[in-house]
């Protein structure tokens, strides 16, 4: 069996027959990209002839919400949500978001992709302690991987960021669920242009290609070797577990509408408004790289980073 065919939906021939939809489920948090995802994948089945709904929940999105699109697709489709246990495909831009969903995938042929980027809920951050307990789920990519024999865990991110497309983790993602389904790569390509600003194209189908090139050399023994022992963290964690380890707020002053939330928000109180009525760092030495700041601005005016020893030498 090639890495292909190994990363395919498992949906039995005959079911087509019975008329059986082909399920795909979408999870993350605001600002992600789920909902783009969706679209794209509805737009393009729609084109190929499929009979398609699609239904989504992102009302509690704000910046940080839990988001979710159902796509049912296939030569008749008469209801719009994916029952538990039914999705053939799991995509899931944020990992615990994945894990939270996994009851609906099908057990034993459902295919699990997700992005290994953490987002620690706002409100998980109870504790406000450096190191503290942040009741994000400790499920690792090989104990995923142990239970789901269809699973694909990758740092889209990561993938996106190093390409200078840092935003387009989405569209790294739509790669690596192009290689599950039997859809031409060019009609993807087409469809992800209608979607995304015209000035991104070209970064996007750089993205696109970036994340099916790794769907399709994927490796299993390899993939369970390099995360055996490594951790999903978030960065107030990274931050909190070594030594060194700082983070530094980046606030773009020309998108900052002056709205107060982040400082509201911030469970360190460490920023303010100055007198222009934009948002500033006033006590770093409190800020622990807990992200709430960036994930709650609605105008994406802040980019925590953290820096290790190593980054800086
Ligand atoms: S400034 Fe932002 S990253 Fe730092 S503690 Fe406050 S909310 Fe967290
Ligand atoms: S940085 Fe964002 S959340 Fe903070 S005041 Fe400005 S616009 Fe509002």
């Amino acid at each position: 069996m090639t890495e292909r065919e190994t990363l395919k939906a498992d949906v039995p021939a005959e079911s087509l027959v019975h008329q059986r939809p082909t399920n795909v489920l979408v999870v993350g948090v605001g600002g992600q990209g789920v909902i783009m995802i969706s679209k794209v994948l509805a737009s393009l089945s729609k084109e190929l002839g499929h009979q398609v709904k699609q239904s989504e929940v992102h009302g509690m999105a704000k910046r940080g919400g839990a988001v979710f699109s159902h796509v049912r697709f296939g030569p008749a489709v008469f209801s719009p949500t994916i029952p538990e246990g039914e999705a053939d495909i799991l995509v899931a831009l944020e990992w615990a978001e994945g894990l939270r969903w996994l009851p609906h995938l099908k057990q034993d042929s459902g295919t699990f992709i997700a992005d290994t980027q953490q987002i620690v809920p706002p409100f998980a951050c109870r504790n406000r302690s450096r190191g503290a307990d942040l009741g994000y789920p400790r499920e690792t990519v090989p104990d995923v991987m142990e239970k789901i024999a269809n699973s694909f865990a990758l740092d889209a991110v990561g993938i996106a960021t190093e390409m200078g497309v840092a935003k387009a983790a989405n569209t790294v993602l739509l790669g690596t669920l192009s290689a599950a389904l039997d859809f031409p790569v060019e009609a993807w390509k087409s469809v992800i242009s209608e979607f995304v600003p015209p000035k991104t194209i070209e970064a996007n189908i750089r993205a696109f290609d970036a994340g099916r090139d790794w769907a399709l050399s994927f490796d299993r023994q390899t993939h369970l070797k390099d995360w055996t022992g490594r951790t999903v963290r978030s960065p107030a964690e990274v931050v909190d577990s070594a030594a060194g380890i700082t983070s530094t707020l980046e606030i773009t002053e020309e998108w900052c509408k002056g709205c107060d939330i982040c400082i509201k928000f911030c469970p360190e109180r460490c920023l303010a408004m100055d007198a222009r009525q934009i948002a500033i760092l006033v006590d770093p030495d409190r800020c622990t790289g807990c992200r709430i700041c960036e994930w709650l601005c609605p105008d994406l005016a802040i980019t925590v980073h953290t820096q290790t020893n190593t980054d800086s030498a």
